[in-house]
């Protein structure tokens, strides 16, 4: 937590200091870049048609609480989303993720050579599991679960702050091919 230090963004006191940045912010900043930046990506990706059923897998977890909260927000009621607990339901699923939790994942199926699971789709995963943390911290979602970390990738974060940002885009690329 940030004492008397002002938000980069505007003149509010700062709360919030992320690792990779020596940017800090009020909870607002932080929610609005957050919010942002997830609406980029929906509008980037276009998984959605208008009227579409759309399911968001339900697992309890601070991940699903956020992005319910996030699709509500950017879509409010263009979108028809219900919610699930079966993952093998036929339509649209959206699961919920983090940043972290899909370069993990990657990097093992590329050392180990095997496929990388191919689910429907996944939501939250440029969001850092810090920022998920966060963010359910300013609007009081339960934090059920956390995940393990891998060493090698704080490793390497540790030494440039950012590189999880740099791997996620490197594995995009690297499945796109
Ligand atoms: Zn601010």
């Amino acid at each position: 937590m940030v004492t008397n230090q002002k938000c980069s963004n505007c003149s509010k006191q700062a709360k919030i200091r992320l690792s990779y940045t020596k940017r800090i912010y009020c909870n607002n900043c932080f929610l609005k870049i957050i919010e942002k930046r997830v609406r980029k990506e929906l509008r980037i990706k276009k998984y959605f048609k208008p009227n579409e059923n759309i399911f968001l897998f339900n697992d309890n977890s601070k991940e699903y609480f956020v992005a319910k909260y996030l699709l509500n927000n950017i879509f409010e009621k263009h979108l028809n989303l219900k919610e699930t607990k079966n993952k093998n339901i036929k339509g649209k699923l959206l699961i919920p993720t983090n940043l972290d939790r899909e370069i993990k994942n990657k990097l093992n199926s590329y050392l180990e050579n095997t496929a990388v699971e191919k689910t429907n789709i996944k939501i939250l995963y440029n969001i850092l599991e810090e920022e998920i943390i966060n963010f359910c911290k300013i609007k009081g979602f339960k934090i059920n679960n956390k995940d393990e970390t891998n060493n090698l990738i704080e490793e390497i974060e540790k030494t440039h702050p950012g590189s999880k940002f740099s791997l996620s885009k490197s594995f995009e690329n690297l499945s796109e091919k």
